[in-house]
């Protein structure tokens, strides 16, 4: 029962029992939403719902839905690998009230498919709620008899969902598992708080204002309901791992891995990162996105190189990722046909993108080190450099800055930027119209990751991006 394929149906089945529609997975490319760069959670396809613009023949909805957390609002990219968490790409099942049943039936929904349909054990759960949600902390009291000390207040817009500037908001409620006291890791709102020991993998949101400017709230007359579920976090949980890539999916692939180049995977945060974004690449492709220089495809592209930069960390003297993609298609291709239709266009631009890319690839990485040489622990890149390497050997600026981050380097953005601001005035100057597609890369790419220019070290998270 804790297969990837048992979860799904479990949790499909249980919502449909109880009325709700059974409504596929949208793409991964949001339709007539150009704000949004990749479909991030199960709401998404029922924006319009919710704020009333659409109607449906239906008042309650679950799905599972493809996500890619790679870009925009959501960007897991840095985390993935690193963390036991996260993925760029993911399944989040969803229960959806569309002004129908609320927070009350929400959370019996929510208690009961967790402890019957999961069978989890009650003394491990803990959940989180937004500290002026009285409300919500009553109901799990009542609901799950809860004691104070398992209903963390939480008083930061962690724990307040809002669509927009404007548009339905309200607080969310988290659910969290603790996976025992040998695993690092505090619980939520805790400075220890990014350690594995309490892993969350249920978000309720109770959508009950509607926001018409910043700050001014006016209750909704007919509430509803948006929650999601990490399909991979529950596997996790169901398998008795501590980590995602620990689960049967994740060992299968990083198996293949580990066949195909000969390297084990323990511990080896590169067989993570090449496994997910072999998972986003193919799904992207399989979703009509193509690599390329700007938007998705850009974000398409890093991801790859990305996977690339440690197939070579590695060792992998071909390209990798194209013969990875059987077992997924394997894995996956049941429950996503898509990929089946797919899997010859995902080979052959797999293949072709690393082919191209794996010549500079080499170069760059020398460069690299040569020009890292005498830095140490704390020490940053020079611009100038990063940015040759961006120009010249087609490094997106993550990959510059992943590849340092093992030894703690990071990358002089400011610099960056004025090298890349020098190199289009000089195009300017000699040819007026030229020079400004590689401008706008750049431009898109640093405001998504930093939202400002400035480089602010490695503990401070990026700014939000302005994509979403
Ligand atoms: P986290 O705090 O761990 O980053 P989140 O609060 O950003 O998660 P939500 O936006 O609440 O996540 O998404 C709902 C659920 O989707 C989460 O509870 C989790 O189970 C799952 N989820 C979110 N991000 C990821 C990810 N990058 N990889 C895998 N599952 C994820
Ligand atoms: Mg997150
Ligand atoms: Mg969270
Ligand atoms: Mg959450």
């Amino acid at each position: 029962m804790s297969g990837v394929n048992d979860i799904r149906s479990t949790f499909l089945d249980y919502f449909k029992k109880n009325g709700h529609e059974i409504v596929p997975s949208s793409p991964l490319v949001p339709r007539n939403d150009p704000t949004l760069m990749f479909t991030n959670a199960g709401m998404v396809q029922f924006k319009n719902v919710f704020t009333g613009l659409e109607k449906r023949p239906y008042a309650t909805a679950t799905t599972s839905q493809k996500c890619v957390r790679a870009g925009g609002k959501h960007n897991d990219l840095d985390n993935v690998g690193y963390t036991a968490r996260h993925l760029t790409f993911f399944e989040m099942l969803g229960n959806f009230s569309f002004g129908d049943y609320f927070k009350e039936n929400a959370i019996e929904l929510a208690w009961k498919l967790v402890t019957e349909g999961f069978d989890l054990p009650k003394h491990r759960l803990l959940v989180t709620v937004y500290s002026e949600d009285e409300e919500a902390a009553a109901l799990w009291k009542k609901i799950a008899g809860f004691s104070d000390d398992k209903i963390i207040r939480i008083p930061t817009s962690d724990n307040f969902w809002q669509m927009g500037d404007t548009g339905p908001c309200g607080p969310c409620s988290e659910i969290f598992i603790d996976q025992g006291e040998n695993v690092w890791g505090g619980p939520p709102g805790s400075p220890e708080e990014d350690g594995d020991r309490f892993l969350e993998f249920w978000n309720l949101v109770f959508m009950q204002f509607e926001q018409t400017e910043p700050g001014v709230r006016n209750p909704l007359p007919r509430p509803s309901i948006d929650t999601g579920m990490g399909l991979e976090r529950m596997a996790c949980i169901l398998q008795g791992v501590q980590s995602v890539f620990d689960t049967d999916l994740f060992r299968t692939l990083t198996g293949t891995i580990e066949d195909t180049i000969g390297v084990k995977a323990e511990g080896s945060a590169s067989h993570r990162v090449i496994a997910d974004h072999l998972r986003s690449s193919a799904f992207l492709i399989a979703d009509g996105v193509l690599p390329s220089n700007e938007g998705r495809g850009y974000v398409l592209r890093r991801i790859m190189r990305r996977a690339m930069r440690h197939a070579q960390l590695l060792g992998a003297k071909e390209p990798l990722m194209y013969k990875l993609l059987p077992t997924l298609v394997q894995e996956m291709g049941r429950a996503y046909p898509e990929l089946v239709r797919a899997e010859a266009l995902i080979s052959e631009t797999l293949k072709l993108e690393e082919g191209r890319f794996r010549k500079t690839l080499e170069r760059g990485l020398s460069l690299l080190s040569d020009a890292t040489a005498d830095l140490d622990k704390g020490d940053m890149l020079d611009g100038e450099t990063a940015f040759k390497l961006y120009d010249t050997y087609g490094f997106p600026l993550d990959l510059t800055q992943d590849a340092l981050r093992a030894r703690e380097i990071g990358v002089d953005i400011s610099g960056f930027t004025d090298a890349m601001e020098r190199q289009k005035a000089e195009a300017r100057s000699h040819w007026a119209g030229s020079g400004e597609k590689a401008t706008e890369i750049v431009w898109f790419e640093l405001k998504e990751k930093h939202g400002a220019t400035e480089f602010l070290g490695y503990d401070t998270e990026s700014a939000e991006g302005v994509v979403q």
